[in-house]
């Protein structure tokens, strides 16, 4: 299987797009001849989500061999891991509804699913690549990326990591988990800015020929953990087609009925990776994209324009806070029907006016199996709330965009199939925004609010949180995006010091 880019007919090895995330064109890569239609039910039932995992990556990473690939898979999803054996487990909330609960890794978010696996690829990369250059990872985050790349690079052989997130533009309990984090290769500042600065800044560093001869004289190779990577996205199709094994296994669904999903969106990778589920075979027939009040994607789905040039708001569901959608140019590129030229031209639109529209024509076709929604702060604590009240079961913000956003469909009629909603995040990462919806009042430490969250939900306290609390701050520093640069140049030198 090769890879090609979004922007024109390059094309290159699995091994080189893990390793240089991006392509050369300035394009994201996408599979050269998708394998359409290749899964089903009876080739999938009573597997564990490990033995899914294998099928579903050995259509992409042809790279490795059956036994390579099987012993990346159970590195990533063991119970060292993940807290549930199942890995993602299905929660069912009434006939209509389920969840699927990707937050049960090491860092509490879903990026974890796709973070655990991602280094042992790169690195199997590397060597295939005969690379011997100490690669850096330069990583920009809205709260969750950071800390799960970090989790899972951090003292990997051969590889460093650097991360900066906005200073204002995380949660409490995200700021801890980076500032805190342990390891020998890591490095982590805020930035003044919020998201898309972090990320458009680094971009142009890592873009920028003097920072990359620089790096190369030191031995260093930049690359990215960011979900442009294949080997981010790609992995995440696993859990799309697990939900499917467990909808039809638990009854909630036929085998081969459709269903929709509900995605809580922001760089568009999650909802994006269902996409390619669905293009395998699995039977999802919509895809509700939901926003929060940054809602670029929710006006795009009504009006076939993505116009950036907006408030940026900086809301209860941070991971959700982007205006720049980075997955978003490879949905372009199955909208334009794989016209690379077509792509790049929106990409130009984008750049240079900070807007892009499809035809009409091509908005009609994508709003068969697309459509977006969205809900502001207020709504999403009484979503939090009523679904605790209701059922039990508590939400986190990002989770609960989406939830609020199916109940406006079932308002209005518009959820006929079953319907699952990813759950992106444990609530305990949020102890602020819960505490509100909750009504349990606010204090000055989040982990004092955690104690009062659990004693009142009786919801226990996650390991890696409860741990988190002790554990020394270790990056506390806040710079000028201008200082980004010089940063990394800084860290090259470090790595080049411990290294040669
Ligand atoms: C990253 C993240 C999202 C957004 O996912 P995308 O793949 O960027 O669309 C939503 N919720 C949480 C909790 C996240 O960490």
């Amino acid at each position: 299987m090769d890879f090609r880019s979004t922007r024109s007919s390059e094309k290159v090895s699995p091994s080189y797009a893990l390793l240089h995330g991006l392509a050369q064109d300035g394009g994201l890569y996408v599979p050269s001849v998708f394998p359409e239609g290749v899964l089903s039910y009876t080739d999938l039932k009573n597997k564990k989500y490990q033995e899914i995992a294998e099928v579903v990556l050995s259509y992409f990473f042809t790279n490795f061999t059956d036994e390579e690939r099987k012993t990346m898979i159970e590195n990533a999803y063991n119970d060292v891991n993940f807290a549930d054996s199942r890995i993602v487990p299905l929660h069912s909330i009434d006939t209509a509804l389920s969840i699927t609960e990707l937050f049960h890794g090491r860092t509490l978010a879903f990026k974890d699913m796709a973070l655990s696996l991602f280094p042992y690829l790169l690195t199997a990369a590397k060597k295939q690549e005969k690379e011997d250059r100490e690669i850096l990872i330069l990583t920009a985050t809205s709260g969750d990326t950071g800390k799960a790349a970090l989790e899972g690079f951090k003292d990997v052989e051969g590889t460093n990591i650097m991360v900066f997130y906005p200073s204002m533009g995380v949660s409490p309990m995200q700021k801890q988990q980076m500032q805190k984090q342990e390891g020998n290769n890591v490095n982590v500042s805020a930035i003044h800015g919020n998201f898309d600065d972090a990320q458009s800044f680094l971009k142009r560093v890592f873009t920028n020929e003097e920072v990359n001869a620089y790096a190369n004289k030191k031995g260093i190779l930049f690359s990215s953990a960011n979900s442009i990577n294949v080997g981010r996205l790609l992995p995440q199709i696993v859990y799309y087609v697990s939900t499917y094994v467990s909808l039809v296994d638990s009854g909630c669904i036929e085998e081969g009925e459709a269903f929709d999903v509900v995605v809580p969106t922001g760089n568009f990778g999650n909802i994006l990776a269902g996409y390619f589920a669905k293009k395998m075979g699995i039977p999802i027939a919509q895809f509700i994209c939901a926003s929060n009040e940054n809602k670029v994607l929710a006006d795009f789905f009504e009006t076939g324009v993505y116009d950036m040039k907006r408030e940026f708001f900086t809301t209860a569901s941070p991971s959700m806070d982007i205006l720049l959608s980075s997955n978003f140019e490879r949905f372009l590129f199955y909208v334009a029907g794989a016209d690379s030229a077509k792509v790049a031209a929106w990409e130009k639109d984008l750049q240079e006016t900070g807007k892009m529209a499809v035809s009409a024509e091509e908005l009609k076709s994508l709003r068969e199996e697309f459509s977006g929604g969205w809900i502001d702060d207020d709504e999403t604590r009484a979503v939090i709330n009523h679904v605790y009240n209701d059922f039990g079961y508590l939400l986190d913000p990002h989770t609960a965009v989406a939830y609020g956003v199916y109940l406006n469909r079932r308002k209005q009629g518009l959820a006929q199939r079953h319907t699952v909603i990813m759950a992106t995040a444990h609530p305990y990462k949020f102890p602020p925004v819960i505490c509100d919806a909750l009504a349990l009042g606010q204090k000055d430490n989040p982990f004092d609010m955690l104690e009062t969250i659990a004693s009142c939900t009786g919801i226990y306290l996650p390991k890696a949180l409860a741990e988190l609390e002790m554990k020394p701050v270790r990056f506390a520093n806040t710079m000028e995006k201008e200082e980004m640069k010089q940063a990394v140049l800084s860290f090259v030198d470090a790595i080049h010091a411990e290294h040669m």
